[in-house]
């Protein structure tokens, strides 16, 4: 199995739960694998393809990705082909063709066409091994992304009740992974669960001020790399295009309204590395399997938690360090609340209110924010904190708060503890708005802080126990008897709070491969010529991760080229030369 990886796909090393997955899989049971986008999954049915005798069939709804897949597997020596609606019928039947000559190893289709009975006819002609089923939770109605089409899989057990089925996909609740075994009748499938953490992925929340002045600035940070700026609408993505083009970037924009053409196109622009920035609505993202991209930033905070891994999950597929950022400001609920308000039914709105909800913690959490994520998708975090976002490496100050304590906690106790968090901040902040005999308080106006920090420092004392927020719909706060004593006596209390600065955005490079940044230049422009005149993108050819390796190690002859990382023996012949030419005349 590991001189399979090396020699086709040029890696030395099987990333987590791969090689269990796939000895699984040539044992010849069903598999159902949860994985991370980025965790690999492809490999799980593309190496025991390699094995195994006869063909693999891969169903997969994203007919975009297909052709690069294909082209992956091509380049690498892999005999590999796709049939899909973007096929002639000529094509089609020639493929079939060499399919049934068992000239190909994986045969890519989309589910549409398992509804053919000829289609059909045509698979029970063949010497099936493997059935994989990628983005298995298009299956699943409960899933945020079902197709129709994918109904027509549920036949695929009856027609081939001996063929090993493995379904992949990167999100999936325990309700939709039961949905999915159910749906694809899978035979005691064994279940693979990898950890949903991302450790090369750099979470940033960003306070949203001055916000196109911190994009230029982490624009510079990121010069030419690959980047998808997420707008909340089509209107915003052309200003921001817009503003980006005035201050020199070359950048694109792609939106649901752009006819499919125009879309297609800037898509692949982006793709191909001939512009590197692209300013999308969240209609952009399906179907990319760019490999190299290092920038994600949200202008505005997503609707949910969920919507905003998967985001920002399009970021490092290739396993390099690269930064996501999201610009935050409670502003901005507004423009989801539009639309939310407008939704008729009732359950959906109240879903919706929900989910908004829970992001807004997360950007206002001052807790690691992996270990947010984490803890969200229902897993732990090893230690407390990651020391990759802007909670755990932005500097913090000791902040003494005795004095707003004691105006905080005097202030629920006058009120007798009737009120929640946001009256009692209206009191402490001298709002207009509150009952008249509560004016004549000492506490009344008697914090100059913003509505922000005393929300946090609320927090805090509840947190310490000065403070107990009751449970229920509109939570009151009252003191605990710690909260009692300190009023009568009152100790110093020190709240730690982040600077949140702007300048702490910043990838980290600790521990990846120094490189020689000018000969990665010249590699990167032997790539592009090379994918050009191949017509492929430039990742087909090489990851960055190899062409850092290359700028790093230098390789002049061949064996050296060949423990490159992603250095298989059909890239070695085909490019090894191309690459060497070029270090040689850098070294030279
Ligand atoms: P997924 O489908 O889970 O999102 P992919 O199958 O597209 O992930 O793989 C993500 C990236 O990881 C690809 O660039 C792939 O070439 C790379 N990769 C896969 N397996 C390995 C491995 N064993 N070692 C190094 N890189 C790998
Ligand atoms: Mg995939
Ligand atoms: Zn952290």
């Amino acid at each position: 199995m590991e001189r399979t990886l090396k020699f086709y796909f040029g890696y030395e090393r099987f990333k987590p739960l791969q090689e269990e997955v796939i000895k699984s899989v040539l044992d010849g049971k069903d598999a159902f694998v949860l994985m991370p986008t980025g965790g690999g999954k492809s490999l799980c049915y593309q190496l025991p393809a390699l094995q195994l005798q006869g063909l693999t069939l891969v169903v997969s709804p994203l007919i975009a990705l297909m052709k690069d897949q294909v082209d992956a597997l091509n380049s690498n020596g892999i005999p590999a082909e796709f049939i899909n609606s973007s096929l002639s019928n000529l094509d089609i039947i020639n493929i079939q063709f060499k399919v049934f000559q068992g000239e190909i190893k994986l045969l890519y289709v989309a589910p549409e066409r398992l509804t053919q009975n000829s289609f059909k006819e045509f698979l029970k002609s063949l010497n099936l091994s493997l059935i994989a089923i990628d983005e298995a939770h298009c299956i699943s109605e409960w899933g945020h992304d079902f197709r129709p089409d994918y109904r027509a899989l549920k036949d695929l057990k009856k027609l081939f009740p001996n063929v090993p089925t493995i379904a992949l996909t990167a999100t999936a609740t325990t309700k939709v992974r039961e949905d999915i075994v159910k749906e694809l009748d899978l035979k005691e499938p064994k279940i693979f669960i990898s950890s949903f953490d991302r450790e090369n992925l750099n979470l940033f929340v960003v306070r949203k001020k001055n916000s196109f002045d911190k994009i230029l600035e982490i624009l510079k940070e990121h010069k030419g790399e690959s980047t998808i700026i997420y707008c909340y609408s089509r209107k915003e993505t052309e200003k921001l295009v817009s503003d980006l083009n005035k201050k020199g970037y070359k950048a694109i924009f792609y939106h649901a309204g752009l006819e499919d053409k125009i879309r297609k196109k800037n898509q692949e622009m982006f793709i191909n590395d001939d512009v590197n920035i692209i300013v999308a609505t969240i209609a952009f993202g399906m179907g990319i399997d760019k490999s190299n991209v290092r920038l994600v930033i949200h202008q505005t905070f997503p609707k949910t938690l969920e919507g905003y891994y998967q985001e920002i999950g399009r970021a490092g597929r290739d396993g390099l360090k690269s930064d996501c950022i999201l610009f935050y400001s409670i502003a901005d609920k507004r423009k989801h609340d539009f639309f939310i308000d407008k939704i008729q039914d009732s359950k959906i709105k109240i879903n919706k209110k929900e989910k908004l909800k829970e992001i807004i913690d997360y950007c206002e959490s001052k807790i690691c924010r992996k270990k947010y994520i984490l803890n969200y998708f229902g897993e732990d975090m090893d230690g407390g904190s990651c020391d990759n976002c802007d909670v755990c490496l932005s500097p913090k100050e000791l902040l003494d708060i005795t004095e707003i304590a004691k105006n905080i906690l005097s202030c629920i106790k006058l009120t007798n503890s009737y009120f929640g968090i946001n009256y009692i901040i209206k009191v402490l902040r001298g709002s207009k708005s509150v009952k008249d005999w509560h004016k004549e308080y000492f506490v009344f106006n008697s914090c100059n802080e913003s509505e922000e920090e005393l929300k946090e420092i609320i927090e805090h004392l509840i947190n310490q126990e000065f403070i107990k927020k009751s449970d229920g719909d509109y939570p009151t706060l009252s003191l605990t008897f710690k909260g009692i004593d300190f009023l009568q006596a009152p100790e110093k209390i020190e709240l730690s709070v982040h600077k949140r600065d702007i300048k702490s955005v910043k990838t980290e490079t600790r521990d990846e491969l120094d490189y020689d940044r000018a000969l990665f230049e010249k590699l990167r422009d032997l790539r592009k010529r090379l994918a050009d005149e191949r017509k492929v993108p430039p990742f087909i050819i090489f990851g960055d991760v190899s062409l850092r390796e290359m700028a790093h190690y230098k390789p002049k002859i061949k064996e050296d080229f060949s423990r490159i990382k992603g250095v298989g023996e059909a890239k070695l012949e085909s490019f090894g030369e191309f690459f060497m030419e070029v270090i040689r005349e850098y070294e030279s």
